[in-house]
């Protein structure tokens, strides 16, 4: 290979692939806690006529037990769920490699306190720039590196530019072997400072396509994508001309809009088919995803613009973390439900 690369060697799939979920602190009006940590890996539900210590002796509800690579409690801190998921892929990414994160989950289950946060508890987002910054201002010759962002929403099947939100739709384009995929006319940015990745992500969101619906909260229906891209040129030594290496590596973290299914929202028309919309760009990715964590041979990204742009990062030696979010009340449990299964499935 290529002076200093890292030899491409095949990593397996549960290598690749990593499944955590996190619960957020119960609220006031959410009920009884039905969710509970049994310990670092697994969770329970209790059924709706549950008694708590009945599952937990687990005589036979297997059904309402869950197990991920790792579970993140209500008191679970941010700087404990970036260590615990991304900040590896950090650490691939300066190497050259792609790596996606995702936060699944219903609306107000705690998906953009995850990954956006608050400049007080600053999400995966902000503390995976600010260590990508950090490398780059310590390595030997900062001026090699090359960071960029970009931060796009996809609604209903249509592209929007977060960081410059009255540019319209953005078009999909491939190149003809269909090998690479660009958004045409995204803004790229460089920047180096977190105080300003915060700015820019909390102005982007604002410009998130957000409604509110029957379940009377702000339900997200869109997709957010922060990518970053950071690029590593090195001078070669020897020869006539001057020649370079480039090593360039991408993360993809990604604020899903909610899963909670359309039927749930009692909304009509135009929502019902946003809703649908929405199901099946969740359903292809979980497809995606199962099928990559299964070796498939053949992975079907065409089905949705999500996976369409996500190609280049779900294939290959790329590594994936998805990060389910639950809410632990009674009010909330069968979207929790929900979740926990996707999640699960994913595995
Ligand atoms: P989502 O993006 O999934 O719709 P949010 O991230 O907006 O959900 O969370 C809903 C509410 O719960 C917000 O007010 C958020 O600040 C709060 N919240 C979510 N997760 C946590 C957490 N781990 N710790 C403290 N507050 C949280
Ligand atoms: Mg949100």
């Amino acid at each position: 290979g290529v002076a200093g690369l890292p030899p491409r060697v095949t990593r397996p799939a549960e290598e690749r692939l990593m499944v955590a979920v996190r619960i957020r602190p119960i609220k006031h009006n959410e009920g009884q806690r039905v969710l509970h940590m049994v310990d670092n890996k697994m969770v329970v539900l209790e059924d709706a006529e549950g008694d708590k210590n009945d599952v937990l002796r687990q005589k036979r509800g297997s059904e309402r037990r869950y197990v991920y690579d790792v579970a993140f409690g209500e008191q679970s801190t941010q700087e404990e769920v970036y260590r615990g998921t991304t900040s590896r892929l950090v650490q691939d990414v300066l190497l050259g490699y792609n790596a996606t994160v995702f936060a699944y989950g219903a609306t107000g289950s705690g998906k953009t306190h995850t990954m956006v946060g608050s400049p007080q508890q600053p999400g995966i987002m902000v503390r995976a720039l600010n260590d990508l910054f950090q490398h780059v201002r310590e390595a030997r010759d900062p001026d090699e590196y090359q960071v960029t962002m970009s931060y796009l929403e996809i609604y209903n099947e249509n592209i929007r530019d977060l960081l410059n939100p009255s540019s319209g739709f953005l078009e999909l384009r491939e190149d003809p072997r269909g090998r690479s995929i660009q958004v045409a006319g995204l803004s790229e940015l460089s920047t180096q400072s977190t105080e300003e990745v915060m700015v820019l992500l909390q102005k982007g969101n604002r410009a998130r396509t957000v409604e509110p619906t029957a379940a009377n909260r702000t339900s997200s229906r869109s997709h957010a994508l922060l990518s970053v891209t950071v690029r590593h040129a090195t001078p070669l030594a020897g020869g006539e001309r001057m020649r370079t290496r480039v090593r360039q590596g991408r993360l993809f973290m990604i604020d899903l809009a909610g899963s909670e299914r359309a039927s749930q929202t009692k909304n009509r028309g135009k929502r019902l088919q946003e809703g649908a919309h929405i199901n099946r760009s969740l359903l292809a990715l979980g497809n995606c995803i199962n099928a990559l964590s299964g070796g498939a041979r053949y992975v079907n990204y065409r089905d949705s613009k999500l996976t369409r742009l996500l190609k280049d990062a779900l294939s290959g030696n790329c590594r994936t973390v998805m990060v389910a979010h639950v809410s632990p009340g009674a009010r909330h449990r069968e979207e929790s439900r929900n979740t926990l299964l996707y999640g699960d499935r994913a595995k």
